[in-house]
């Protein structure tokens, strides 16, 4: 941004920036969902990212806002055309994350949060590197994660087994992340995880409006 009228004081914190790609990850009972909602509601300079997917949508879903429903055969096409930044099969369905409106966005300075699995972020990763910033939850014990995972005392044993080994096999992939916060509790675990977020749209590889900032400082 040239600051061409000397009488303003320009705001740094207003200076062009690339947007980033936050990957919150967790295994399910650490608190990923809550944390995510949160940062949605209170940080204005992010917004999810909406992946495309084929498995069926779910009771109180919206296409377009928690996903975007298709077919086999067009997300197929998609990936034929290179449409996605990275795409996975969870459980027998299809995820991917589509390239064009992340891309365009990132480079107007949006902020994206999402919500995939330890595949999608290392191809992510792979891709994009310096924009993704990988933030990983981790239950304060094991005994915790068991409780939270059976708090709605309905669930027979076996599925709350089920549960614990896909945990298990979730905390497994702690250290493809860049960042590791255990969840003991929630309030200082979502302000962590907002620092972490600030920090990191303070990089200066992301401020591409420093140089003319600087350089007018410095005339
Ligand atoms: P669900 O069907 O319960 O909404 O999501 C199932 C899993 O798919 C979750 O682990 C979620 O993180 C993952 N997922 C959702 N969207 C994407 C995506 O675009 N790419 C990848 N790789 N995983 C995704």
């Amino acid at each position: 941004m040239a600051v061409a009228n000397p009488d303003i004081t320009p705001n740094p914190d207003t200076l062009h920036r690339r947007g980033l790609m936050f990957v919150l990850s967790s295994p399910s009972g650490a608190g990923k969902t809550t944390v995510a909602h949160k940062l949605l509601r209170e940080d204005g300079a992010i917004a999810m990212s909406v992946s495309v997917t084929t498995r069926a949508m779910r009771p109180g879903e919206v296409d377009g806002r928690d996903y975007i429903f298709t077919d086999r055969t067009v997300f197929e096409a998609m990936v034929e055309n290179g449409e996605f930044l990275e795409w996975a099969e969870v459980f027998g369905n299809f995820y991917g994350t589509p390239k064009a409106q992340i891309k365009a966005g990132l480079k107007a300075g949006q902020d994206f949060l999402f919500d995939i699995d330890w595949q999608g972020t290392q191809q992510l990763y792979q891709r994009m590197e310096v924009d993704v910033v990988r933030v990983f939850l981790l239950p304060p014990s094991i005994a915790e994660l068991e409780r939270r995972l059976s708090s709605r005392g309905t669930d027979s044993v076996d599925t709350i087994a089920g549960r614990m080994a896909r945990a298990r096999s979730e905390i497994s992939h702690w250290d493809g992340y860049d960042y590791v916060v255990v969840n003991d509790d929630i309030d200082a675990c979502f302000e962590k995880v907002r620092g972490i977020l600030q920090s990191e749209r303070m990089r200066r590889a992301r401020q591409t409006g420093l140089v003319d900032f600087v350089r007018d400082l410095m005339r």
